[in-house]
């Protein structure tokens, strides 16, 4: 479970004033937790924010059947508009709110990988939580009905020796939707319907079951 960002490059700063790393560190400790819980072995990956590069997270993940990265989205400077939150200056963009995934061809296992992240996406619409379509506009669909997308070029992605996803739980620049993603119960419901669809994907039997179904 790869916390992306640093402490040093901590990716966009929300509507609200924080950062991405840390969005993207709460989740990310729920998720390890429920896949405990689920009776799974799992670990975060740069759990500090001072991992030395990007190439080291998948290196970090060499033993690990799964490799997943999460992150928390954000919009360009265009559509981005100035506002004051307690006293501090601002911005955000309400045009857009929701999750979605990415895998990269590049992968040695794609198959797998768009298996996983469909298992996910497909419990997180179950549980009622809403995809993006926001980048659809750039990035080409791998499974348009739950907001997955080929990013070739991901480090993170391409250079994990085993299946691999990165999650976008959110954009932290829409006003409501930071407030959604910042409340601990449903970081908590997300958490477990991700750690779901992980166990689904990675257990043997479910990975059998999933594949028979396609
Ligand atoms: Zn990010």
């Amino acid at each position: 479970m790869d916390v992306g960002h640093t402490l040093d490059a901590p990716g966009a700063i929300s509507a609200r004033g924080r950062t991405e790393f840390e969005f993207n560190r709460a989740l990310a400790g729920r998720v390890v937790a429920a896949l405990e819980r689920l009776g799974l072995r799992a670990e975060l990956i740069n759990a500090d924010g001072r991992i030395e590069s990007l190439q080291a997270r998948p290196e970090r993940a060499a033993q690990a059947v799964f490799l997943i990265s999460i992150h928390h989205d954000s919009v360009g400077a265009q559509y981005l508009t100035p506002w004051e939150w307690q006293g501090m200056a601002l911005d955000f963009s309400d045009l857009w709110s929701g999750h979605s995934l990415f895998v990269s061809r590049r992968n040695p296992d794609i198959a797998t990988s768009l298996l996983c992240a469909s298992a996910i996406g497909a419990r997180l619409q179950r549980a009622g939580f809403v995809p993006t379509e926001k980048n659809g506009r750039r990035r080409e669909y791998a499974d348009a009905q739950h907001a997955i997308h080929y990013y070739d070029n991901l480090v993170v992605l391409y250079r994990a020796q085993q299946p691999a996803v990165l999650f976008e739980a959110g954009v932290i620049k829409h006003r409501d939707e930071e407030l959604l993603l910042r409340d601990p119960e449903r970081q908590q419901r997300m958490a477990e319907e991700i750690a779901t669809g992980v166990a689904a994907c990675v257990t043997a039997g479910g990975l059998a079951g999933l594949r028979r179904a396609e």
